[in-house]
């Protein structure tokens, strides 16, 4: 029976930031933590299982609230921007500037849902629009 996982990679470890994958266990579905040492093949974090119902459900609520709450919404779009920039563009190889590409035009589509949604004002939608177009022209160019 296939089972579906709407979280599954979108929510990281509390115990050491990995991103969680989706496992089924007695019957019911969990997430646990993806850290695993690649070159051992043994669990790197203790990380417990967590209910899928119970973390979707707050999952859920969360969005629910920031729809109702344009500010945090916005504050999400800001910390997913800054996160995706921290990569060291030095280390990237092809693949991974397609992804990064694939990530930048997502980006800009959630910024122009955002600013459709009226979660963002239109200064701060052209700023954020202005950094992404930026990065994708550094991106391009890594690609050549
Ligand atoms: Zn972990």
């Amino acid at each position: 029976m296939k089972r579906d996982y709407l979280l599954r990679g979108l929510i990281f470890c509390p115990e050491c930031g990995s991103r969680l994958a989706g496992k089924a266990r007695y019957g019911n579905r969990f997430y646990r933590c993806n850290n695993v040492d690649k070159i051992a093949g043994s669990r790197v974090c203790n990380g417990s299982y967590i209910p899928a119902e119970q973390v979707e459900h707050a999952v859920w609520n969360a969005v629910s609230d920031s729809h109702n709450n344009p500010e945090l919404l916005a504050d999400q779009y800001r910390k997913q921007l800054a996160d995706s920039q921290v990569t060291n563009e030095f280390d990237l190889n092809k693949k991974q500037i397609t992804l990064a590409l694939k990530r930048v035009v997502v980006q800009e589509n959630r910024m122009t849902d955002a600013y459709r949604n009226e979660a963002i004002e239109l200064d701060r939608y052209k700023l954020e629009m202005n950094q992404l177009s930026a990065r994708r022209k550094t991106l391009e160019q890594q690609q050549e």
